[in-house]
């Protein structure tokens, strides 16, 4: 199948032409800010594309397969209810289907292994954090788009009334995203008055070692194994594979699998590094446009 398939995230938007499985072309640019501004880039971005059957985005946030919803207003603002699918297949001439970034990765992460456990979480720690769910071998995205998103989870205060800028803007609190991701990095030690550095500079040397580096990421590496936990006692996980800027860092996935193991027997699942990279939304896109249910051809 010829298919084009985009990674929108709040960071960049990438664009890739498959031809029977194969990248023919890839386009990547700072992506736009809201969504006259996005949608005006993607316009610009895809004209003169190779000829395609069907186009697939991963989007970050939620998503019903036609319009993006947004869970945390901090990161991406202006999109909650673009009826992206819509639009593209407008721009495009050729039907649209919208996933989830991380379902999508998740997707992509399964479909690359061939030893791939039927029953696997994929979790990604970057900016925010993320998660896709294969169980019995089928990406689980759920009717309304919310399964997975486990970086909203495991908030331990109730949800609502804080002041803006004090939680999560998804509403629930402390989510493990406000307290285990890449901008809760920058924010908790820019907060010590540490500077502003970014969580790809903290993890860098000679940074990485410095004392509340190390204090920040025992924490933030045991709500993500405490998380993984959770979602292995509601699922029954076969594996667990980690990825995003962040969680492919060997001191986070390292960090993640000791607190793995300090955690009673029945509650461990083997947690591996995820082997796609960067672009494991635009492959995973490209294979559940060749897998999913009611593809024809
Ligand atoms: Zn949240």
């Amino acid at each position: 199948m010829d298919c084009l398939t985009l990674d929108i995230g709040g960071t960049k938007t990438a664009a890739a032409w498959w031809q029977g499985g194969l990248l023919l072309q890839r386009r990547e640019e700072p992506t736009a800010g809201d969504a006259p501004a996005l949608l005006e880039q993607l316009a610009r971005m895809l004209s003169g594309g190779p000829p395609v059957q069907c186009v697939g985005a991963a989007v970050t946030g939620v998503t019903d397969g036609r319009r993006v919803g947004v869970l945390n207003r901090q990161m991406i603002g202006g999109w909650d209810g673009l009826p992206l699918a819509e639009h593209l297949e407008q721009l495009l001439g050729v039907p649209a289907w919208l996933l989830n970034d991380a379902q999508a990765a998740a997707w992509g992460e399964y479909r690359a292994r061939a030893d791939a456990p039927a029953d696997l979480l994929f979790v990604t720690v970057s900016t925010g954090i993320g998660a896709g769910i294969v169980l019995d071998g089928r990406l689980r995205s759920g009717s309304t788009g919310l399964a997975g998103h486990l970086g909203h989870g495991g908030a331990r205060a109730a949800g609502g009334g804080q002041a803006p800028g004090s939680a999560c803007s998804c509403g629930r609190g402390d989510c493990l995203e406000w307290r285990a991701s890449g901008s809760a990095m920058a924010r908790d030690l820019a907060a010590l008055g540490l500077g502003l550095r970014s969580a790809r500079a903290w993890m860098a040397a000679p940074h990485q070692d410095h004392p509340a580096v190390q204090d920040w990421l025992d924490r933030a590496t045991r709500a993500v194994a405490e998380a993984i936990a959770d979602a292995h006692a509601l699922l029954d996980l076969h594996g667990v594979l980690l990825g995003g800027g962040l969680g492919l860092h060997p001191r986070f996935l390292q960090g993640v699998q000791r607190a793995m193991l300090a955690l009673p027997a029945r509650f461990r699942v083997p947690v591996d590094a995820a082997r796609l990279g960067p672009d494991a939304g635009l492959r995973g896109m490209a294979c559940w446009l060749q897998d999913r249910p009611d593809a024809s051809d």
